[in-house]
């Protein structure tokens, strides 16, 4: 039997506002617990949500960014459980009218291969506390710093296929949010989080499967991962005769497996309703004009500016676009290699994402400025060094070095490009090595490297590698 796989993700992205959803009560990260919560946020009787205007301007610009429905109307509603993280009883959400409504996401899979995932709705929120079962010994502590969080849940169509197009996807979202600048997508601290619900059908059948959702992964690759695992179970539960049951799991990195969080039967009924302290949220035209005016250039337009300004294929474009910073960094480098784009794009997208990587770095910690690298290139292009020499350059810029022109002068790496300076090195090496010239002259042509190495080796790799081939060849056939 052939299954097919289907994945539908509630991603929940912390909003970037100073003072919290419905309180005056700071976000910032990391403080001694429970000296930013107030007693809105500690639920005390009697007090009033009151609901904080950016949080609003967030959400509508991720509505602008994938071209959803933005709501004229939209209302606040309590979701009732019980947990000691959520002292009032219920936590703030939308519910049956979201602020955002059915938009759309372009994946850039491979330079042919796109594909377009739905956005059902994303809705605010307030997030709830946090507990500390390290801490304290036989007992639980609670933080309610982060009660009352802002928070944008984005909630997919079940339109992905696979553990890849899952995670493109979260990084697609993950993306859009860093571009419009309403979340800071720090996976670490928390700003980022993903639900994935997954189910497996028989190849060919139309109606979906059963799914289950696993909670709260804060990784892309725990993402792939967690899905992979995922799938399989629900194969073999299926194949060994069983049904897949609708549950929440959770998914455990040390042993890459998902485990039973709550069965269907133990689902909570949170008994939705429209919250009476909070009026339905009114976005008027301007509101939304407002925002578009300020948004800055999206991905898919500055990926598609990428193509056809530098003529990068696609997936390059992509590649390129995946964060402002990086974006900036590449046009950059271009400007400063006097519009040497396509150079750009490999040096960019190969010894310096390869030189980050070992590192871990971001693009932003990266010791090499754009200006650095692009002059470099130029150095490239003007053939004052070859490719080859180019990154002995790379190494000592990243170094800390200096500039290209300086460790190029420094090192003494300009390239040999006086042809009579060549040529007298040529005959040098033929008049050394008289057994291979007459090897290669009665037709031992695999010699050929032999004496490219040789004149390489001569002028340390500084000599012009075209010239060399085209000198040599002359002279080799004597
Ligand atoms: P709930 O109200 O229980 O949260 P939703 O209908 O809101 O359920 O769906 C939650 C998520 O689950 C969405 O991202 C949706 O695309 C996804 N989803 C729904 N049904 C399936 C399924 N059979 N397989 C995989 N994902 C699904
Ligand atoms: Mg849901």
């Amino acid at each position: 039997m052939q299954w097919e796989t289907v994945i539908g993700l509630e991603i929940h992205a912390q909003l970037a506002t100073k003072s919290k959803i419905f309180s005056g009560s700071s976000t910032a990260y990391g403080a001694a617990p429970n000296t930013q919560a107030n007693t809105i946020d500690l639920g005390f009787p009697g007090v009033l949500p009151v609901l904080n205007r950016s949080a609003v301007s967030m959400a509508i610009r991720l509505g602008l960014a994938i071209e959803a429905e933005i709501a004229p109307r939209s209302v606040f509603a309590r979701k009732n459980y019980f947990y000691p993280d959520l002292p009032k009883g219920y936590q703030i959400s939308q519910f049956e009218l979201p602020v955002v409504g059915k938009g759309e996401v372009e994946l850039v899979m491979g330079e042919d291969d796109i594909r377009v995932i739905g956005v059902t709705r994303a809705h605010l929120e307030e997030d709830a506390g946090k507990s500390l079962h390290e801490d304290f010994h036989g007992k639980t502590g609670v933080d309610l710093n982060r009660a009352g969080t802002p928070l944008l849940e984005i909630v997919s169509e079940p339109d992905m296929r696979n553990a890849k197009e899952a995670v493109a996807y979260a990084k697609k979202i993950h993306q859009i949010v860093r571009y419009i600048g309403i979340c800071d997508g720090n996976m670490q601290e928390g700003s980022f989080r993903m639900d994935a619900n997954i189910s497996v059908r028989p190849k060919g059948q139309e109606a979906f499967g059963t799914r289950a959702e696993i909670k709260n992964i804060n990784s892309f690759r725990f993402l792939e991962r967690a899905i992979n695992f995922e799938v399989e179970r629900q194969i073999d539960v299926i194949e060994g005769g069983g049904t897949v049951v609708q549950e929440t799991r959770l998914y455990d990195a040390d042993k890459n497996e998902t485990r039973t969080m709550r069965a269907k039967e133990e689902a909570n009924d949170y008994r939705y309703f429209p919250d009476p302290d909070l009026l339905p949220l009114i976005i008027e035209e301007q509101d939304i004009e407002a925002e578009r005016s300020n948004l800055p250039e999206l991905p898919d337009i500055k990926r598609k500016r990428f193509q056809s300004d530098f003529g990068l294929n696609r997936y390059d474009a992509a590649v390129l676009t995946a964060s402002r910073v990086l974006g900036d960094y590449y046009e950059t480098v271009v400007k400063a290699a006097n519009g040497e784009a396509k150079l750009a794009a490999n040096w960019v997208m190969g010894e310096l994402s390869a030189s980050l990587n070992r590192q871990g770095m971001d693009i932003e910690q990266s010791p090499l400025s754009a200006e650095q690298l692009g002059g470099m290139l130029l150095r490239i292009s003007d053939n004052t060094i070859s490719g080859k020499i180019a990154k002995q350059v790379f190494e000592a810029m990243w170094n800390g070095e200096g500039d290209a022109d300086s460790v190029i002068e420094k090192q003494g790496l300009k390239q040999i490009t006086d042809s009579g300076a060549i040529e007298s090195i040529i005959d040098d090496i033929m008049a050394a090595n008289p057994g291979q010239l007459q090897q290669y002259r009665s037709g031992k042509d695999k010699l050929f490297g032999f004496f490219v190495g040789q004149v390489m080796k001569a002028t340390q790799g500084k000599a012009n590698p075209r010239q060399v081939n085209e000198l040599l060849k002359s002279k080799l056939a004597g």
